[in-house]
């Protein structure tokens, strides 16, 4: 039976949460979610996934962006936006995600599904493989600037790979910080999170950190170069679209830098501020075995992340076969399939 006759899986985020609850934990899917996205990685690398550059449309209050990519059996295509004033105006999340898998062979759609979540956690992910392949091993603090919906799942995953002991916060709403760290305090049992008071003192108290914010466009640095000890990994999750940075750029000057995806990096990514040839690798470079790590352990690395389609196709297929395979959503016919496929006005209107 080809995958199209089973028609097209309607996955609902409740029942992707389901999914996790019930049928797994999230420490597990998350660890398989890493071990399938470390593979996509790898993939990349090797040229067996094709990866065009997203599409952004720019509205007044946000953008909406839409992410494809493919190996030799699915394609997938994400529509995802970032419009940061949803929480206070809207009660929504400022990042929102819907995606559709489709079969390869035939182009029928296999599954729609929500995936703000699923954006969520691989983005964890991604910024975990980067803090295992270049961070220092024995690093046990990490610090979180920015933290709302992203930030979690970034301590969610990293701690996958390292030890991490104490969490060092900082946020311009404070309540956002007081609800990550009652979460992050029941998610992992042996943490300490300390709210910090500026983002200066986030980082000069931590060994990995994270930019997570979603400020605007414009290169007005988080984190600034003197707050940044010798050693340290960055992840920089939040400058990920043009004129949105988050790090000053003697920072970048100072640093190794690791992208995603390069194609994005130069005009999404920090590495918007410097020119190609100073980006040492992307991460599938790394992950593949073609480029070093870090080279000391005094050396500044920084993963420039701005999220690209391959993430997201890798989440689908693990999430499409978890579903499938537990009995979860509704099975739809969203493209039917006519009687007669060189004549659908007789299949459907008997003309
Ligand atoms: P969110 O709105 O839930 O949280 C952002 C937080 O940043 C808010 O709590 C806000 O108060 C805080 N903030 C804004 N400016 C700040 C500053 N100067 N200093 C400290 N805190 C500040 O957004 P989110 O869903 O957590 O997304 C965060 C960022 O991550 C966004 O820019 C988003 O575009 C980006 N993102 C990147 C990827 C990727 O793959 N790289 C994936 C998803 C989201």
């Amino acid at each position: 039976m080809n995958l199209f006759h089973k028609g097209t899986l309607i996955l609902q985020e409740r029942e992707i949460i389901d999914l996790i609850n019930q049928k797994t934990t999230l420490d597990k899917f998350l660890r398989q979610l890493y071990s399938v996205m470390e593979e996509g990685f790898g993939n990349f690398a090797k040229r067996q996934i094709v990866n065009p550059p997203r599409h952004e449309f720019y509205f007044n209050r946000g953008s909406v962006e839409s992410m494809s990519a493919s190996d030799d059996k699915y394609f997938s295509c994400k529509i995802v936006n970032t419009h940061k004033d949803n929480p206070v105006y809207y009660g929504l999340p400022t990042i929102m995600a819907n995606g559709i898998l489709v079969d390869g062979e035939t182009g029928y759609p296999l599954m729609v599904t929500g995936s703000t979540i699923l954006t969520a956690l691989r983005t964890g992910v991604a910024s975990a493989i980067a803090t295992k392949y270049l961070s220092n091993r024995n690093d046990k603090t990490i610090g979180i600037i920015g933290n709302g919906a992203q930030s979690l799942p970034q301590l969610h995953a990293i701690s996958l790979v390292r030890n991490i002991e104490d969490v060092y916060v900082y946020d311009t709403d404070e309540q956002a910080s007081e609800s990550f760290k009652k979460s992050a305090e029941n998610l992992l049992k042996n943490i300490n999170v300390n709210i910090t008071s500026s983002p200066q003192e986030a980082c000069s108290l931590s060994n990995i950190l994270v930019t997570a914010t979603c400020k605007d466009r414009d290169s007005t640095p988080v984190v600034r170069n003197e707050w940044v000890s010798e050693g340290t990994h960055i992840n920089a999750i939040g400058g990920d679209a043009p004129n949105k940075m988050e790090l000053e750029k003697s920072l970048i000057d100072r640093s190794k830098v690791i992208v995603d995806f390069i194609d994005q990096a130069v005009y999404e990514g920090e590495s918007q501020q410097i020119p190609q040839s100073q980006i040492y690798s992307d991460l599938a470079g790394i992950v593949a075995g073609l480029c070093k790590g870090r080279d000391d352990d005094k050396q500044i690395t920084i993963f420039d992340s701005v999220g690209f389609a391959m993430e997201d196709l890798q989440v689908y297929k693990l999430v499409y076969e978890l579903a499938t395979k537990e009995n979860m959503g509704n099975i739809v016919k969203v493209s039917s399939i006519p009687k007669y496929s060189k004549n659908i006005y007789k299949s459907y209107f008997n003309i």
